[in-house]
């Protein structure tokens, strides 16, 4: 008999189906979605081009772990129930991820050695579009008898509701304001996520004991105490709603705003308008939504002000680019030394900046060149510099820090607080916030059940 000998591979394809978008010029009149997802066959020819790698780098570089190797494998299979059901196994957030994740796992797809990383993110919208919407995936789950209180219904709140609802946990959620999806639906403008796309996943918790009581606000409503009176375990992930100013002369013009509050408001459908000349100061996403949001709500010229230079800046890569397209200009090396004006904002002081040896970020610190200030003329300037959590709202015994990047820090491992019982956390990204919901949820299991085995 002749030798039989293994299929060959298909050859690698290292060029990424293209994503499509809408016209940057016409779309930033208006919060219309930038990006037009992929059609069915394109994303099944995008799954097609993974090489299903015997490592799970994409996996393994998730903060939830999502098993993105095997809904690509799927997909490419046209098996789109099949991906869909393997992606809510582990993310209930999933319709909003893939809009909005920064797509960590698609940084470390040995693909990008040879050409462009599977479009991870994209397949992932394309899964839960295209499959089939008569056939939810539904759990329905039986209580066990015991409470948990979630404070904030951001990702970090929803993630860990989600997680304790499954296992039978009765989880009410907490929340200060009206809505839920914390930073993400609150200020994620319309053009990159939409109310829709949160309101699809959260149609995923409607067979689950998890309750949502809004206009709670912690501590003023929820004592920590009084809550730890009624349920079993606490969970408190606040998210980083009070925003960092420059301290500088002149803040507090008229026409100076924080980014946050300006997007709330923008997302709110509270602001319809912004002055002509608008300046955004910092070169992170906070800043990219701010500069994209002033076009749409009529600005003519919008600059982005950023102390160091293109390489340094945080934001996501396609944001600046899409920005860019939308006629956003930049200038780099540049600080913010005053606010010109006597009551209304009409101009902004900036002194020229030069990099120097590298801060404890790695990043090369900026310091002030030999150059003389410069003014520039404005009408408004957004301050998207950085948010962090009210962390005065906690009790000092809970001992909870502040992290680097502004979220609440407990135990790294697992979200205790020195406090039996209470867990706290948050992410600087979506994703990495559900990842500390996660991490919570699983600790305050174990140590829920442990109660009751010892009560027993
Ligand atoms: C403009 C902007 C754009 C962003 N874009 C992206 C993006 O593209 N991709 C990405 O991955 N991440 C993005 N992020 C970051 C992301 O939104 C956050 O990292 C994420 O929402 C954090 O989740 P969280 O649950 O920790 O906190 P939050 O989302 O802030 O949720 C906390 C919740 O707690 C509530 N709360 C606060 N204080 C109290 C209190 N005292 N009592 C009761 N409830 C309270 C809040 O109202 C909120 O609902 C963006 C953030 C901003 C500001
Ligand atoms: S790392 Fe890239 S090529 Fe490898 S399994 Fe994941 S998506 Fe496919």
């Amino acid at each position: 008999m002749p030798e039989q000998r293994p299929p060959k591979k298909a050859p690698l394809n290292p060029k990424r189906t293209p994503i499509r978008e809408n016209d940057p010029m016409e779309r930033r009149g208006a919060f219309v979605e930038a990006l037009i997802p992929y059609t069915r066959e394109e994303a099944i020819l995008e799954a097609q081009r993974c090489i299903q790698c015997g490592k799970p780098w994409c996996m393994d570089e998730c903060p939830i772990h999502q098993d993105a190797r095997g809904y690509i494998k799927l997909m490419a299979a046209e098996d789109f129930d099949g991906a869909r059901d393997l992606i809510l196994r582990d993310n209930p957030l999933a319709s909003c991820l893939g809009d909005v994740c920064y797509h960590y796992c698609e940084a470390v797809c040995p693909i990008t050695k040879r050409g462009e990383a599977i479009a991870i993110r994209h397949l992932k919208q394309a899964a839960m579009m295209y499959a089939d919407p008569a056939k939810p995936y539904a759990p329905v789950v039986p209580t066990n008898g015991m409470k948990v209180a979630v404070i904030g219904g951001g990702p970090a709140g929803l993630m860990n509701a989600w997680i304790l609802g499954q296992r039978g946990y009765d989880v009410t959620v907490f929340e200060s304001s009206d809505r839920l999806g914390g930073l993400m639906t609150g200020t994620i403008p319309a053009y990159r996520l939409t109310d829709e796309t949160f309101q699809e996943d959260m149609a995923r918790f409607a067979n689950l004991p998890v309750h949502f009581v809004f206009h709670a606000q912690f501590p003023k409503e929820l004592s920590l105490d009084d809550l730890q009176l009624e349920f079993d375990a606490v969970f408190v992930s606040i998210g980083t709603h009070k925003s960092r100013g420059l301290g500088i002369p002149g803040e507090d013009l008229d026409g100076v705003y924080a980014a946050l509050n300006y997007l709330k408001e923008s997302k709110r459908g509270e602001r319809r308008s912004i002055r002509p000349r608008v300046v955004v100061i910092g070169g992170g996403d906070v800043a990219m939504d701010s500069a994209r949001s002033a076009f749409r709500h009529g600005a003519q010229e919008v600059t982005i002000l950023y102390r160091r230079s293109r390489e340094e800046m945080p934001a996501d890569d396609q944001e600046v680019k899409e920005a860019m397209d939308e006629g956003v200009t930049f200038q780099f090396l540049v600080a913010p030394v005053r606010f010109l004006g006597t009551k209304r904002l009409e101009g902004i002081e900036l002194q020229p900046m030069e990099l120097g040896p590298p801060d404890e970020s790695g990043r090369r610190r900026p310091i002030p060149a030999k150059t003389p200030p410069v003014t520039m003329a404005c009408d408004a300037a957004i301050l998207a510099v950085s948010q962090e959590a009210e962390i005065d709202l906690l009790p000092k015994d809970l001992e909870v820090k502040l992290a680097k990047d502004g979220t609440l820090q407990a135990d790294p491992q697992t979200g205790a607080t020195k406090r039996p019982g209470v867990y706290a956390g948050g992410g600087a990204s979506v994703v990495h916030a559900m990842a500390a919901g996660k991490r919570a949820a699983l600790a305050m299991d174990a140590y829920m059940l442990a109660k009751k085995n010892a009560a027993a």
